[in-house]
């Protein structure tokens, strides 16, 4: 069982939208309820998904997978998608998104991309502390939200997308090409960034158009 960090729900309030937390238990009847009550989805950090869900057996540098978590994400994230309301999803969340539409994940940055720079940063440091620049498509939205293409972001994940999963496009790399950001074109607003943001408001204002957008989006 986990826990929704305290960050996400700062961000949320700090925007005036309303947070309202879903529990990692959320079974196929609550899916229903839940697309059919809220107004836009965060779909937030964690661990690893299991990669048996996206057609891969377990490698040994893996961490723990949460299996009721697992199915609880992507099978909302199927039945929210089906609506055209807000998505924004972050770190695990940016995965989840992918590996629901069909996406691969490499299992380990390290030990799959070579020269890669240290994501797994900010796992001995505060989660505000910046790890490495990203570069965004200039034609995305969400360069367009955030006024620019280029930012200095955190870094907590020792996984990346490999594949990306049907109708998302990359919009955003880190220096060794580690893939930070995706979204869906033919979708009002599905933003997904594998850095935090929400631990990152605090300190900087660099990301408060992103939540910004997305509780007006959903507000609309
Ligand atoms: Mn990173």
């Amino acid at each position: 069982m986990c826990a929704v960090g305290e960050t996400y729900i700062r961000a949320i309030q700090r925007v005036g939208g309303t947070p309202v937390v879903i529990p990692p238990t959320a079974l196929e009847a609550d899916w229903a309820v839940l697309v059919t009550h809220l107004d836009g989805l965060l779909l937030s950090g964690g661990g690893d998904i299991d990669p048996q869900l996206y057609g891969e057996d377990s490698e040994p540098w893996m961490g723990q997978v949460d299996a009721e978590r697992d199915f609880s994400e992507l099978g909302l994230t199927r039945a929210w998608l089906a609506t055209e309301r807000p998505l924004l999803a972050i770190c695990r969340g940016h995965q989840v998104l992918n590996v629901a539409l069909g996406g691969i994940l490499y299992q380990d940055i390290a030990a799959h991309v070579p020269d890669a720079l240290d994501h797994a940063y900010v796992a001995t440091q505060p989660m505000e502390t910046l790890a490495h620049s990203v570069t965004l498509n200039p034609g995305s939205r969400l360069a367009a939200i955030l006024g620019g293409t280029t930012f200095d972001v955190n870094s907590s994940h020792h996984q990346a997308i490999k594949t990306t999963g049907d109708r998302l496009v990359v919009t955003g790399h880190a220096p060794d090409g580690v893939i930070e950001a995706v979204e869906m074109p033919a979708h009002p607003f599905c933003i997904s960034v594998q850095w935090h943001p929400e631990a990152m408001v605090k300190a900087s204002p660099t990301m408060w158009p992103l939540f910004e957008a997305f509780v007006q989006a959903a507000g609309s």
